[in-house]
Formats: C-alpha cells, sequence, structure tokens
C-alpha cells in the first residue's frame, strides 16, 4: 500500500518551452522557498535536456545562488527544445538522475508543451523507476524512497494563452515591450501622417495584440479568436481608417497577431494590410514586427510579483498536498488559485482546435468575460464619431474630474469615459481643477477627438485638487449643478475624491439638487482606497520604485553598502511592501506594522551579521509615512553608526518621480476597464433618476460597484487606508525570500 501523504524532502525546479520575463523571479521563489521549508533544492539547467543528461547540469543550490536576477529578462537557468524528453528512454534517464539525487518533486515553469510533458513524466515514473530497478540501473531501495513524482506547473508564456491564470508569467513584461514600441512609432506615424501595421506575437490568443491595441490607441486590430465578420474586411477597414483621416487624425495604426486570420481561416499577414492601406487608401505605410522584442528585457514589477507569489505557492502546493494530482498554480485577482493542470492544458489546446475549426463565437466565449468586453470597447474607441443617441433617449449632462494627487491613467480614464458617453448618447463636460473648478463652473464640453492621445498620456489634462469642499463650496457646486442641468457625476481620483463625494452626499438632505449619482473610480499611486485591490496608478508608480531601485543597487557593485529606500504610500504600504518583493529588498518598513527599537535592533544585528559574512549589498525599502519619529534619516544614521567599517548606508528619497510617467499598459488596461464599467453604471442611473453613488472597483480581478455610504465603514478611523488589505498577506512571503539560506557544502 502506498502511504496516503508523504511530505518531499527535496525538490527540482527548472524552465522550459519559450523563455519569458519572470522565470527568475519564479525561479528565486520556488527555491527560497523549498530552502525554508528545509527541503534540498535542486536546480535543472537546460529545461528537460538538464534532467536527461544529469550530472552538473542538475544542482543543489542555496539562496544566495539565486541572488541577483530578479531584475534579469529570460531565464539564467537556460531552457531548450529538448527532443530526447519526447522519447520514453531520455524520461528514463531524467527519472535515474532525479532518484539518485533522492528527489521527487518536480516545480516545473514553461509553457503547455513543457507541462505536458511533465506530466507524461509523472505519469510513467512508477514505471520508469521499475525498470531502471530491473535494469539494475538503481537500488531498489531507492525506488522504494520514490514511489511518486509530485508535480506542480506555473506558466511561462508570453502569449497569456493558458487557462487556470488570469495572467501568465511574461505577458505583461512583452505588453511593456509592445506599447513602449506603439508609442514610439506613434510620434513617427504622428508627424509623417504615415500608417503603420504592427505585427505582434500570439498564433492562437490575441491577448497581446488585444490588450496592446487597447493600451496604445491603435485604430484597428485582427485577432485569431474573432476575424472580421465579411468577406470584405479589407473595405470595411478602410473605410473605418478612412474616416479617422477625415475627422483629422494623423496616424493610422494597425495591430495584427500573428494567429490573425479571416473568416474562412485564411491567415491575413501584416504585409496584406499593408498592400491593402496602400492601394486602397494610397496610403504611405510601413510594416513593424516586433518579433523576439517582445520577450526580452527586463521583467515588470507585475511579472516579479506574480512570479514571486506564484513560485511560493507552488511549494506550499507541493507540500500541503504532495500526492494530489498535478495542480497549475495561477493568480486571480491577487488571489492565488491552483487548478488540475491537465484540464488547463486541455482547455488551452481546445481553443486552438476551436479556432482552427472556425468557431469563433465559441473561442471569445471561452477567453472569458474581460476579454470580450475588451474587445468590445476596442471598438468603441476606434470609432471616428459615436453613435447617435437613439430616438427618444434623454440625453444626460455627465460631468468628469479628478481629485486627489495624480496618477498616471487618469487621462486614460477620461478618454474612454468621454468617447463611452458620446457613444451611448450623452454630453461629457470634463471639469477643470476637481470640485473647485465644479464650484466655479470651470468645465467644457468633450467632442470625440478632444482626448485623442490621451491614452498613453501621464499627468491629468483636466488638472485635480486635494481641496475638500466646504460648506460654501457645497452651496457653489448645488448651484452649479441646478445650472449647467448636471445629471451624474464621474469622479477618477484618490482619496480626497472620495471624501469629498462623501461630503457631497452627505449634504444631500440640505441639498435636493445634490441628489445625483456620483461614481468614483480609484485613481492613486497609493492603492489606499476601499472597495478595490488596485487602483489605477499603482502599477505605474511600481515600476518606476523598480526601475530606480534597480539602477541604485548597480550603482555599488564596487562597495558593501546597505541601501534605505523611502517610498510614496502615505497610510499605505503598498508601494513599499511590493516594491519590496519586486526588488529583493530584505526588510520593509509599514505604516501599517510601524517601527519599534525592537525591530530596527534585530535589523541592525541582521545587516552586520550578514556583511560580517560575506553579504556585499543590503537594501530596505521605508514607507514614508511608516514611522514619524524613525524616519530614513534616523535609519541610515542608526545603520551607518552600526555598520562601523563592514559596510556604508545610503539613502536614497525617490519623490515625485514616482507620480509621473507616462501609464504602464497595466494601468491603462485597467484604466479602461474601470472607466468603461464606471460610465454604464453613471449612465444607468442617471437614465433611471437613481441616485445611488458608488465606486468602482476591482474583486479578484473583475468589476464590483460599492455604494458610496459604506466608505466610512470601509476604512480606517484615523488613517488614510482601507480596513481590509488583501496583499498585507503577502508579508510572510516576503520574509520568506529574504532569508539566507546558504547550500550545504
Ligand atoms: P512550451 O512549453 O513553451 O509550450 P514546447 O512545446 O516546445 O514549449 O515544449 C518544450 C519541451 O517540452 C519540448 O522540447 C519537450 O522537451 C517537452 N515536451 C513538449 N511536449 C511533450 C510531450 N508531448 N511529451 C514529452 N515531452 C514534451
Amino acid at each position: 500500500m502506498l502511504s496516503t501523504s508523504r511530505r518531499p524532502r527535496s525538490l527540482a525546479v527548472l524552465t522550459s518551452g519559450g523563455d519569458a520575463a519572470g522565470m527568475n523571479a519564479a525561479v528565486r521563489a520556488v527555491v527560497r522557498t523549498g530552502l525554508d521549508a528545509g527541503l534540498a533544492v535542486f536546480a535543472v539547467y537546460e529545461g528537460f535536456q538538464g534532467l536527461v543528461d544529469g550530472g552538473p547540469a542538475i544542482r543543489r543550490v542555496g539562496s544566495g545562488d539565486v541572488g541577483g536576477i530578479l531584475h534579469q529578462g529570460g531565464t539564467v537557468l537556460g531552457t531548450a527544445r529538448c527532443e530526447d524528453f519526447r522519447a520514453r528512454d531520455g524520461r528514463k534517464q531524467a527519472a535515474r538522475n532525479l532518484a539518485e539525487l533522492g528527489v521527487d518533486a518536480l516545480v516545473v515553469i514553461g509553457g503547455d508543451g513543457s507541462l505536458t510533458g511533465a506530466n507524461i513524466f509523472r505519469e510513467e515514473w512508477p514505471d520508469l523507476l521499475a525498470e531502471l530497478v530491473e535494469a539494475g540501473e538503481i537500488e531498489q531501495a531507492t525506488a522504494d524512497a520514490h514511489r511518486r513524482l509530485t508535480l506542480v506547473g506555473m506558466v511561462g508564456s508570453i502569449d497569456n494563452d493558458m487557462f487556470g491564470t488570469d495572467m501568465t508569467i511574461g505577458a505583461d513584461t512583452a505588453l511593456h515591450r509592445i506599447t513602449e514600441a506603439i508609442d514610439a512609432i506613434h510620434s513617427t506615424a504622428s508627424s509623417h501622417q504615415r500608417s503603420f501595421v504592427i505585427e505582434v506575437m500570439g498564433r492562437n490568443c490575441g491577448y497581446l495584440a488585444l490588450m496592446s491595441a487597447l493600451a496604445s490607441g491603435a485604430n484597428f486590430v485582427l485577432i485569431p479568436e474573432s476575424p472580421p465578420d465579411t468577406d470584405e474586411w479589407e473595405e470595411s477597414m478602410c473605410r473605418a481608417l478612412e474616416a479617422g483621416r477625415e475627422i483629422g487624425r494623423r496616424s493610422n495604426i494597425v495591430i495584427v497577431a500573428e494567429g490573425a486570420r479571416d473568416l474562412h481561416g485564411n491567415p491575413i499577414t501584416a504585409q496584406h494590410v499593408k498592400d491593402v492601406l496602400e492601394e486602397r487608401l494610397g496610403e504611405d505605410t510601413r510594416v513593424t514586427s516586433l518579433g523576439h522584442v517582445q520577450r526580452g528585457g527586463a521583467p515588470s514589477a507585475f511579472d516579479r510579483y506574480l512570479s514571486t507569489v506564484l513560485g511560493y505557492a507552488a511549494v506550499q502546493q507541493l507540500l500541503t498536498a504532495p500526492d494530489n494530482e498535478p495542480q497549475l498554480i495561477g493568480l486571480r485577482g491577487h488571489h492565488i488559485i491552483n487548478s488540475p493542470l491537465m484540464d488547463c492544458v486541455a482547455k488551452t489546446h481546445s481553443v486552438a482546435d476551436i479556432i482552427a475549426a472556425r468557431e469563433y463565437e465559441t473561442a471569445m466565449e471561452m477567453r472569458g468575460g474581460s476579454f470580450r468586453d475588451s474587445f468590445r470597447m476596442i471598438r468603441t474607441m476606434v470609432r471616428a464619431q459615436p453613435h447617435a443617441t437613439p430616438p427618444g433617449q434623454r440625453r444626460l449632462r455627465l460631468a468628469v474630474l479628478h481629485a486627489g494627487g495624480p496618477a498616471p491613467g487618469m487621462n486614460t480614464a477620461v478618454r474612454v469615459a468621454a468617447r463611452v458617453g458620446l457613444d451611448l448618447g450623452h454630453t461629457v463636460l470634463a471639469v477643470r481643477n476637481g470640485f473647485e473648478g465644479l464650484a466655479d463652473g470651470d468645465h467644457e464640453e468633450l467632442d470625440w477627438m478632444s482626448v485623442t492621445g490621451w491614452v498613453s498620456r501621464g499627468g491629468a489634462e483636466l488638472g485635480t485638487s486635494r481641496h475638500l469642499p466646504t460648506d460654501d463650496d457645497i452651496d457653489a457646486i448645488t448651484s452649479r449643478i441646478e445650472e449647467d442641468r448636471i445629471d451624474g457625476i464621474l469622479m477618477i481620483g484618490g482619496w480626497a475624491g472620495y471624501e469629498a463625494a462623501s461630503r457631497l452626499r452627505a449634504a444631500v438632505a440640505d441639498h435636493p439638487s445634490l441628489n445625483i449619482p456620483i461614481v468614483c473610480l480609484p485613481a492613486s499611486i497609493n492603492n489606499d482606497l476601499p472597495g478595490s485591490e488596485l487602483s489605477v496608478g499603482s502599477d505605474t508608480a511600481l515600476n518606476s520604485i523598480v526601475r530606480d531601485v534597480d539602477k541604485i543597487k548597480q550603482s555599488a557593485v564596487a562597495s558593501r553598502r546597505s541601501f534605505v529606500v523611502e517610498v510614496m504610500g502615505h497610510d499605505c504600504g503598498y508601494l513599499a511592501l511590493m516594491s519590496g518583493l519586486a526588488t529583493g529588498a530584505e526588510r520593509v518598513y509599514l505604516p501599517e506594522e510601524g517601527i519599534s527599537l525592537a525591530d530596527l535592533q534585530t535589523d541592525v544585528h541582521a545587516l552586520t551579521d550578514g556583511f560580517a559574512h560575506g553579504k556585499r549589498l543590503g537594501l530596505v525599502i521605508r514607507s514614508e509615512h511608516a514611522d514619524s519619529v524613525y524616519s530614513t534619516g534616523f535609519i541610515k544614521a542608526l545603520f551607518e553608526r552600526e555598520g562601523g567599517d563592514l559596510f556604508d548606508v545610503r539613502e536614497a528619497i525617490l519623490g515625485h518621480v514616482q507620480q509621473g510617467g507616462d501609464p504602464s499598459p497595466f494601468d491603462r488596461i485597467q484604466a479602461t476597464r474601470l472607466s468603461d464599467a464606471a460610465m454604464r453604471h453613471l449612465i444607468d442611473q442617471g437614465l433611471e433618476d437613481d441616485s445611488e453613488s458608488a465606486f468602482v472597483g476591482l474583486h479578484r480581478g473583475k468589476i464590483r460597484f460599492t455604494p458610496l455610504a459604506e466608505f466610512p465603514k470601509l476604512v480606517e478611523a484615523d488613517a488614510r487606508r482601507p480596513r481590509e488589505q488583501q496583499w498585507l498577506d503577502l508579508r510572510p512571503l516576503a520574509a520568506v525570500m529574504a532569508r539566507p539560506i546558504p547550500a550545504p557544502a
């Protein structure tokens, strides 16, 4: 009888298939979590080839062996297509190599091919060992000690084409590369009034094409799952682009996924689109095929975070349920999920089959709600003019404004709000300078083209203000709402905006005209707003911090140095903890926890001890409001004094660069999704004469509305942050990542 539960004593980790940015972070997390659990951890080099070859290709590692790799693209373990592993004999060699090292748990980071191969290996494992015993290649005792192979998978694939996770490792970084490229092309295309056809990766999955089109304001997109719906698609594409020119668009950008096809399944190539544009429109057209650039470069903040949490969870899975059928570890919103690995692979393959069978509706259905919504949104955004107001429908007058600190993505959200509002037949008023501007009547009507180019623009074109409306302001706002006949307000902003909106609602009893719906959309780099696991702007800020800290770390190559980096966040430690995870900080100080003298003593001791034992670089991150007494300067001075000759200390206060910059692709996409949903909600409320106010947010990756009246209940009484912050659960993981555990000599 097999025992029903056993705890692996060791594990091996490998990367396989196409490389993807973030694989290193995943390997680091698997290695460090395994070590922390007391396992012997082996790194396998060159994918399955290393398993087959054994010897130096499978090495016992300590936490230091995976240090300094977080910021590197690709995989330091190497990856290879391995024909040997496709054959049973190759897999038998692999089984022998692992069993001899006493390893019977395997974590594979790769695409569906790699995970399929790994599962075949797992299924064959008992037979392979029996055959090895029979051939005298391993001892019976060895086979008895490793009767099963435990397998856990994580998806490394830039295509984001896999079931079982919202995002695959590498997809966000690829979106960064693509949007950077398209932003650059936009400026040259506009200068020359040219057209560009851009080919992006994705043979069976239009994710990168669709999301990069959404994030870059492209004018046409062709994806495998949903071909143009007529045989005259060239004609309708040309008409759409021509209409854009007529209203003054200076450039045309068409994005073509590698696997794009027409209704009959015939491939649509970038070259064909170029020929069509040149022949039928006489457009000066260039093709840019982004190719392998999309795979490369430093992983984005999100990919580092994603890979780290997946790697951690993969080892937990392996420890807690080693005998379960193999699981795929994925992420939904901020939540880790696991699903049967082979079900995910089968579903992934079935979409490819469905596309090949030209059952496009089913393919779109299988991609899920947010994919379909994104495709719908694209079709609105690329229009040259809005639909006419349906006869008999009331034309609402909807005001859009910002309040709170600036957050990258605010312009993106206004652009979408304007176009969705106009397309649904309403009037959209852009209010300058927040609620102050509302009181002053400082607003103008937006038309379709007034938000052109806003998708990628940092800052806030409408201006934002932290001013909270006073009683006088509320009187003035009430008069404005009456005079200008405002039917609803979309507030895109942060804490001050939520407070201001709450004040307006509270004043309704005395000012009946204020009884109009208000929808708040979370836009704040701090991610400190209730009702949403994410606020627009925080991803851009994180990427900015991560880029700066990477550089700061590199500056210390020749010295033994520790850095104390201060990041923004107000009363919320989100940016500090997440950037700590993404940059490999060994300690993060959060406002949620404060700082005590005892903490500092422990941390100083750990630092001096580390440097005394050969450490060369230290990094701690302090959130700006972590403690009112133990400031960044204080901590720096303390470390410097106690470090003596062992190491020196530098402080870096990153400051307002964190609020600037063009929005990251993720922020553009979330701003687009949230703004679309918020505007529709506002319109529904306005048309129904229902004035319930709410804030929109993301919960487990899905859009959710929370009544504005709940704001006070959901936030802490004396600090500016939500009562529940799910990301705080990541603290133990951050501690594990920072713990040094050497490999045995
Ligand atoms: P990806 O993992 O990115 O989908 P591939 O499909 O190229 O990439 O697979 C990577 C490797 O996984 C292959 O080179 C091979 O070694 C192994 N592999 C893939 N499919 C199988 C299979 N059906 N049986 C055994 N090994 C496989």
